[in-house]
């Protein structure tokens, strides 16, 4: 049971990884790795996970830099679906869970975490921008998210907030797994969010929806 009655039901944590090179990145960057978590707002226990490969339309050959620092070869994506089908197989893991990614779904609340606002705010938008057919009406849920790193900030009274391995290191967790990938980065974030609702923080969304609150 928590310490704190948390605004939503359910959370998922979700850390994509695309392609990169040293410096700079690829235009148009694309979603390489899609995994989530899913946790209990009154745990925080991992419930399930959900991760699948993507194969990037592109720049289709990844960087040596890229598989050195996600650790995700040629051969993971090559033989992945690409973008549309992974969105698809992600909200169909996400119905069967019971939770409703559109606002006219039935289903439990949830919110997505992220640890920082780069997933949502830009990498989930321009691969919607950027896949064959263009996704146009993006699903209301990945409208608003919370972003782990301010709650961490606030918490600890920061005017600058840290990365995944700093927010670890402050509350004395294990970095476990293999930093980059994004599944394990879940899982790190994920201990993140279990400690931080120990703590008693609230883990409410930090974006507003387009068009302010209430949305469009
Ligand atoms: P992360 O969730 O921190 O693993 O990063 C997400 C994505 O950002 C990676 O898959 C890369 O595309 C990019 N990225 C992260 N760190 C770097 C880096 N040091 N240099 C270039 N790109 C990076
Ligand atoms: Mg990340
Ligand atoms: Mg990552």
């Amino acid at each position: 049971m928590g310490i704190v009655k948390q605004p939503f039901e359910y959370y998922v944590v979700l850390d994509f990884e695309a392609t990169c090179d040293r410096g700079k990145a690829p235009v148009p960057q694309e979603i390489i790795e899609f995994p989530s978590v899913l946790l209990s707002g009154d745990t925080f226990e991992i419930l399930d996970e959900f991760r699948s490969f993507v194969q990037p339309r592109f720049n289709r050959l990844l960087t040596p830099f890229c598989t050195e620092l996600t650790g995700i070869t040629q051969d993971q994506v090559d033989q992945a679906p690409l973008f549309p089908e992974v969105l698809d197989d992600h909200i169909a893991w996400l119905r069967g869970r019971g939770l409703g990614v559109r606002s006219r779904d039935e289903g439990s609340d949830f919110a997505y975490i992220t640890c920082g606002d780069w997933d949502l705010q830009k990498m989930f938008r321009t691969q919607c921008r950027v896949c064959q057919p263009p996704i146009g009406r993006i699903p209301e849920a990945f409208e608003r998210w919370v972003n782990i790193k301010k709650h961490f900030a606030a918490s600890f009274g920061l005017k600058k907030t840290s990365g995944m391995s700093g927010m670890l290191r402050r509350l004395k967790l294990e970095l476990t797994g293999r930093h980059h990938c994004g599944i394990d980065d879940c899982r790190n974030i994920a201990k993140i969010v279990r400690c931080l609702a120990g703590r008693g923080v609230e883990l409410s969304t930090t974006n507003q929806p387009p068009g302010g609150p209430g949305g469009l």
